[in-house]
């Protein structure tokens, strides 16, 4: 494991552009459960699809409730030692671009500028109209359950909605353009915490691959992508990361709280 540490840190040193791609299970030691894990969330619920949302108000109640539920890690999650390294790297000028999965907002939360943020799936903090696209805050969602509405419409009678990408649902065309640019364009791609089994978002890693990156996976199971990376890493993303980077910022004047985090 030390050796791979070192080699990680030793590419991300060197690195020109990297770019770091991340899953549920980075933010599963924020508190959040991840979906596919022993205890994740599909254990607990079936997803709702885009188009039974969309046609059932049955369903719209019960992808509301299942928001509600998630709700209960999110309020009191923080960013974690995962996401304070990556942060940590933003700081130190190495992080180029960061593309996400997750739609908790930890990222930002760590001290990652927005600009350098691609949220491949949107973000739940904030509530989207199904009609007329207007933009709500989750606290204003909540209120209109809190009232009785279980299932939330807009003044336009357009359904709200988490902003984020539900099965079957669109990709956002110009996140997901960017993402397999900058993909392509990445000279070191680090993969932490996901199956890899959402598409489109788990081909960023071969875009990356087969344009010539080094290609590195941190995570607790398998993928589909463990044969084809150049250093595999099963552990924690939090002690990993944390690891790489104290790596990376040896011999370099840095503060102590980080070493200490
Ligand atoms: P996933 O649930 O399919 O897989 C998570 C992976 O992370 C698993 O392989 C698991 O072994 C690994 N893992 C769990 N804890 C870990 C840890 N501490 N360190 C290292 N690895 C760990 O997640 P995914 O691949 O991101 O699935 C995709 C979908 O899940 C995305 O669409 C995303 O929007 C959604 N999701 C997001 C959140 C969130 O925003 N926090 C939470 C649940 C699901």
């Amino acid at each position: 494991m030390d050796e791979k540490i070192k080699l990680v840190a030793q590419k991300i040193k060197e690195s020109k552009q990297l770019v770091f791609f991340t899953g549920a299970g980075i933010s599963t030691e924020s508190g959040i459960p991840d979906y596919r894990s022993q205890g994740g969330i599909w254990d607990k619920f079936k997803p709702v699809y885009f188009d039974e949302f969309m046609s059932s108000k049955e369903s719209r109640i019960r992808y509301w409730e299942q928001r509600l539920d998630m709700e209960k890690s999110l309020s009191v999650s923080k960013p974690n030692q995962g996401h304070k390294s990556l942060a940590k790297l933003h700081e130190l000028g190495i992080l180029k671009t960061l593309i996400t999965q997750n739609i908790d907002g930890l990222h930002e939360a760590s001290g990652i500028p927005k600009e350098k943020i691609i949220e491949l799936h949107g973000n739940t903090r904030r509530v989207r109209c199904m009609s007329c696209r207007k933009l709500i805050s989750w606290q204003k969602a909540k209120e209109m359950i809190d009232a009785g509405d279980k299932a939330p419409v807009c003044s336009c009678s357009g359904y709200f909605k988490p902003d984020t990408i539900s099965f079957g649902q669109a990709m956002p065309v110009e996140q997901t353009k960017r993402a397999a640019m900058l993909s392509s364009k990445s000279d070191v791609f680090i993969v932490v915490g996901s199956t890899l089994l959402v598409q489109p978002a788990a081909l960023m890693p071969e875009y990356a691959k087969n344009a010539g990156a080094f290609l590195v996976i941190i995570n607790l199971s398998e993928t589909p992508y463990d044969n084809m990376c150049d250093v595999l890493i099963r552990g924690k993303a939090g002690d990993v990361l944390k690891k790489i980077v104290n790596q990376v910022v040896k011999g370099k004047p840095i503060a102590q709280s980080f070493m200490n985090l």
